[in-house]
């Protein structure tokens, strides 16, 4: 049997090791150092804001935009519902209660009207998601979280590279948080990042990021011996210097993984179009799609399971779409959210990497086509 196609995979190399070799020579190996900045001042743009804060990984980001957005024991923050639990999870590292909306039908972000319709005196935010990395409704969500006076957060761990109406992900809300994992478009294994148009939230998440403290790169600087003092409790979530080294290459790279990854979804958009018992996933007009997964949608009378199953059996791997938070025990949560549990159960998420032969699209897409007339 040839080898099995890869559900999803970073794309690193000899640039990257070159520039963690580069690290070790410089002897700052720890986080917050000069690669971090060098990579926080680029990735700013590459967001269209004016701050990024590299953090540990996306979950911590999450965190401390909701730490200092206030987010507290008693309040209710409103979270898209279908997203990787990371974002119900923060809510929860606050103290505060996750309650989560339901999502579009066709695009899977979280649907303006659900948001509006969990709000109550309680709620104090909302956490949006870019789903698979496709910006959520931002104009909408502001206009609600406006009205209401109420904090937006835009969860954009798969988005680097996505953009909303001309507007690069990042710069969507008051704060955004960005995941570096090895299944995202862009990696350094682990690592995430914290991305704002406001000076004084970034000062702050920039301490609470190093124990509540100035990082030491601006105290070395200085030409007094500057002690700092801990007036608030923060945690340790700093990216490594090693990490940030790779992570500036991976941006250098950006461009042409995004154009990879699309270039893939293009073709299982011709093989897979019109397939009886699959719907092919959908870009709104007025975004663009970076593509960290893709997405199909199993017909409800033909099981995803056995689906996958033989999808594997062939050597291409797959797996589910994301989770719906609400039915996860950890938030004994009562909303219903019907159009995220059903997608749940449907979703498929097929081969997607920037590392895919047009060969190992044309192969997946052919099992798919006779697993599916197979089980129809
Ligand atoms: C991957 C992911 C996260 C978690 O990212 P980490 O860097 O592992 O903390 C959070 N939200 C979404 C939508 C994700 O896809």
């Amino acid at each position: 049997m040839s080898e099995p196609i890869i559900l999803g995979q970073p794309t690193v190399g000899d640039e990257e090791l070159a520039a963690i070799a580069e690290v070790f020579k410089s002897g700052w190996l720890a986080g917050a150092g000069p690669t971090c900045r060098k990579f926080e001042e680029r990735f700013a743009v590459t967001a269209g804001t004016s701050h990024a804060l590299t953090t540990s990984n996306c979950g911590a980001a999450l965190h401390l935009a909701l730490h200092v957005l206030g987010a507290k024991a008693g309040d209710e923050v409103v979270v898209a519902d279908y997203t990787f639990p990371a974002t119900g999870h923060a809510v929860m590292y606050t103290g505060a209660k996750p309650v989560f909306a339901d999502i579009r039908p066709d695009i899977w972000t979280v649907d303006p009207a659900a948001v509006e319709a969990a709000i109550t005196p309680r709620t104090t935010g909302i956490v949006a998601v870019d789903l698979a990395g496709q910006p959520a409704d931002y104009d909408e969500l502001r206009a609600i979280a406006d009205k209401h006076g109420l904090f937006l957060i835009e969860d954009a761990a798969c988005a680097a590279g996505a953009t909303y109406k001309g507007r690069p992900a990042g710069s969507l809300a008051d704060i955004a948080a960005f995941s570096f994992h090895g299944r995202k478009g862009i990696t350094s294994g682990e690592g995430g990042a914290l991305t704002t148009n406001n000076a004084e939230w970034d000062a702050r998440v920039r301490k609470l990021h190093t124990y509540g403290i100035e990082p030491a790169l601006g105290r070395a600087s200085s030409d007094t011996l500057p002690i700092p003092t801990f007036h608030e409790l923060g945690w340790n979530y700093r990216l490594s210097d090693v990490q940030a080294a790779i992570m500036n290459v991976q941006l250098d790279r950006l461009p042409s993984l995004l154009a990879a990854r699309t270039h893939v979804a293009e073709r299982y958009g011709e093989l897979l179009k019109g397939v009886e018992g699959i719907e092919l996933p959908v870009t709104a007009p007025d975004r663009t799609h970076p593509w960290q997964a893709y997405i199909i949608t199993i017909d409800p009378s033909i099981s995803r399971d056995q689906v996958a199953l033989k999808l594997r059996e062939r050597g291409v791997q797959c797996n589910f779409g994301t989770y719906a938070s609400h039915v996860q025990p950890i938030y004994g949560a009562t909303e219903p959210c019907p159009v995220s549990a059903d997608l749940f159960r449907r979703h498929l998420a097929i081969p997607m990497h920037a590392n895919l032969t047009d060969e190992e699209v044309e192969r997946a897409a052919e099992a798919v086509r006779e697993v599916v007339a197979e089980l129809s």
